[in-house]
């Protein structure tokens, strides 16, 4: 029976694995894991029943929805993970795991390989040095064929129908039976016997009035990064304008943290220099194109401030320095009026017209808005609208408002157990670290959180950043394959959820249910004492971290003192959280996602308030403690939630390096 708006229909169903999210990192694990579920069945006796849910479509879900026009990590024959792990910790100002990134490393290049045979088109070179962008038959990656290269890790694709093709695949491996689109999961569940046990999740149909209770024994959770957190640049119509995708939500971050999971580097975040107003993306001129980006006055910001590189080595002064430095610069034009900054693809364009041929230069301008095509249409309209054509008009620039993330050039997420032949080093006894937590870098299965049966990937890993698409595909598998371990391992386990069905139904309909019992209060149906709208709470949220937490008004600048002023606000605005209401199954989505939001924006707050140095200059800088403090930082900053009292535990984890780094 189809339930109501005031009652909704509950589903209550019992899987072993249950995958949350249909992005990079699920789909990823949906392709992995039949071929160890049948074998666990022929060799175990193991039947495991296996479902995947995500809020969206999974033909275009997720940050990789619009498709991308380049693949960020694919290591090749010719390099070592290593010197990926090194980049990768360069990049991140020292403080990442090189277990989970060297695995990373070491797996990526299966995924991109399986990508191509899905029908992916990747672009070539051929012996004479040309390129090919996928429509021409060339070797494939895994015979020997030689990606066209816009960086190091980096190659190019024509991906417009990039997640559509993963997707296809993760489908097709999964089986649709096995996989339910449009469910929200709210919250997980803990075991009753237990409470450092994953036992089961919550979410709703986004499109029918249905409560979907899942009781599962292993769950991948792996629902993106946060956007929206920060009052973002575009405003009005233009609102749903980001650099990061705007349904990713904070749910992982959030869930994983209400379940009792350790996060790490919650004080970390991503500030993208993007095409303004557009967002489009910039590694293909910067890398491909060779474009170089400049303040009003023609200055290449990254020769004239070269000097303040050295306030911060060695990161600093690595052969590309740190993401976060680089707008360090930029942001020093900017400050002091030497803005706007643009992208000089006028000169970039003329030099290559140097040395090509006409029909050469076609293509090349060709590419340049097929990189816009591929993964950022929008990018294309502000061109095409502010009459901007490369070749004879310059493009501004702008660092975006923060976002967080794990698996792109951030490293915010859930401190999970690393691969167990890459040396885990043992933390044991270290001060202010809560006892039942583990001591080192590996507690039996990859990409599980610190929560017995609870995994992440993606976004969702911690201390890891510069995975990418492809990096995130491959941490999925590698979780699946974690994860069906884990059920064998316990197969006689039973779980227990630790709230009844009706109470979970119940809290999770309650916006409908206060909007039901008020709405005749007042004429005007947004204007009521007794509710607030999801739209209003969100602009609150934003405004609250915006001006306090380092965002865009104050030059991503904060203190001790602005950030106690954000949490005494944070807190109140918690207490109006209760009050949100809903009118239709869109603003329960809404008002959820508003929740994940504040829970993961109140982790970041209280994360920089605990670092006491400014470690991403460039990000964010907390004013009070304006340097990078090596001796006492180098460290991992975790945190622990407590859902009972709502208290943040912030503390210290060692940090070591397992890959040599003066290399
Ligand atoms: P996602 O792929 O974002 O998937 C998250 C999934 O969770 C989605 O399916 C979403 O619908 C679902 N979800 C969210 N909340 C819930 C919930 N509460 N309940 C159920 N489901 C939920 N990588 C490259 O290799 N090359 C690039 O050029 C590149 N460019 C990028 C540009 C941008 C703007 C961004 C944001 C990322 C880019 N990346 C690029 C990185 C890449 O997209 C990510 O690394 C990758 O998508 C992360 O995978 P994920 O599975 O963790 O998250």
């Amino acid at each position: 029976m189809s339930g109501t708006f005031e009652n909704p229909e509950v589903i209550q169903e019992e899987v072993d694995i249950l995958l949350i999210g249909g992005g990079m990192a699920c789909c990823g694990a949906a392709y992995e894991i039949m071929r160890w579920a049948d074998a666990a069945k022929r060799e175990n006796g193991v039947d495991l029943k296996i479902k995947l849910v995500d809020k969206a479509a999974m033909d275009r879900s997720g940050a990789v929805a619009q498709g991308l026009s380049a693949i960020n990590t694919y290591i090749g024959d010719a390099q070592d993970p290593a010197d990926y792990a090194r980049m990768v910790s360069n990049d991140l100002m020292g403080i990442t795991r090189d277990d989970l990134a060297y695995d990373v490393g070491r797996h990526v290049d299966e995924s991109v390989h399986l990508f191509e045979e899905w029908g992916l088109p990747i672009w070539k070179t051929d012996e004479a040095g040309e390129r090919h962008d996928g429509s021409v038959d060339m070797p494939k990656l895994k015979d020997g064929g030689k990606p066209v290269r816009s960086g190091k890790w980096q190659i190019m694709i024509n991906g417009e129908s990039y997640k559509w093709i993963v997707a296809e695949a993760a489908k097709k491996a999964l089986g649709m039976d096995r996989i339910q689109e449009r469910i929200f999961i709210v919250k997980l569940v803990n075991d009753k016997n237990d409470k450092n046990r994953i036992a089961g999740a919550v979410g709703f149909s986004v499109r029918e009035n249905k409560v979907v209770v899942y009781k599962a024994k292993a769950i991948l959770l792996a629902a993106g990064g946060c956007v929206n957190l920060f009052r973002p640049r575009s405003v009005g119509e233009g609102q749903g304008r980001a650099w990061y995708p705007v349904w990713n939500a904070g749910s992982t971050y959030t869930m994983a943290a209400e379940a009792g999971a350790e996060l790490t580097m919650m004080e970390n975040r991503f500030v993208p220099a993007r095409f303004k107003d557009g967002y489009g993306p910039v590694g293909a001129w910067f890398l491909l194109f060779k474009a170089q980006a400049t303040n009003a006055n023609g200055e290449v910001y990254m020769v004239k401030n070269k000097e303040m590189l050295n306030d911060y080595p060695p990161y600093g002064q690595a052969a590309v320095p740190a993401s976060c430095l680089r707008n360090h610069l930029m942001l020093k034009e900017m400050k002091e009026g030497r803005g706007p900054i643009y992208m000089d693809t006028v000169t970039a364009l003329a030099k290559l017209k140097e040395t090509l041929s006409p029909r050469e230069v076609k293509h090349l301008e060709a590419e340049a808005w097929e990189d816009f095509l591929d993964m950022c249409v929008g990018q294309c309209g502000v061109w095409v609208g502010e009459n901007i054509e490369p070749e004879k008009k310059n493009s501004e620039l702008m660092p975006t408002e923060p976002y967080l993330l794990g698996s792109h050039s951030g490293c915010c997420g859930i401190w999970t157990s690393g691969p167990e032949d890459v040396g885990a080093p043992m933390t044991e006894g270290q001060a202010g670290v809560p006892a039942h937590l583990p001591t080192g870098w590996n507690w039996g299965y990859r990409g599980m959180t610190t929560v017995k049966g609870l995994f992440t990937a993606g976004d969702g890993v911690g201390a890891s950043g510069h995975k990418f698409s492809s990096g995130s595909h491959a941490e999925g598998r590698l979780a699946a394959k974690a994860m069906v371990k884990y059920c064998i391992d316990n197969k006689d386990m039973v779980v227990e959820l630790d709230t009844p069905a009706d109470q979970l139904v119940a809290e999770i309909y309650k916006p409908v249910r206060t909007y039901l019992e008020f709405k005749d209060y007042s004429t005007a149906i947004d204007v009521n004492p007794n509710y607030i709208t999801p739209k209003m709470l969100q602009f609150r949220l934003q405004k609250i971290m915006d001006e306090y937490v380092a965002g865009v008004a104050t030059y991503y600048t904060t203190n001790d003192k602005m950030l106690a002023v954000a949490s005494e606000k944070l807190d109140m605005l918690k207490e109006d959280a209760e009050k949100m209401r809903a009118k239709d199954l869109h603003e329960l989505l809404r008002a959820w996602e508003n929740y994940h939001r504040i829970l993961t924006a109140e982790a970041h707050m209280k994360h920089i308030l605990f670092r006491e140095e400014s470690r991403y200059p460039g990000f964010y800088y907390r004013m009070d403690k304006n340097f990078v403090d090596e001796e006492n930082w180098k460290c991992f900053v975790n945190s622990i939630y407590d859902k009972t009292t709502k208290q943040w535990t912030c503390f210290k984890r060692a940090h070591v390096d397992l890959v040599d780094k003066s290399k």
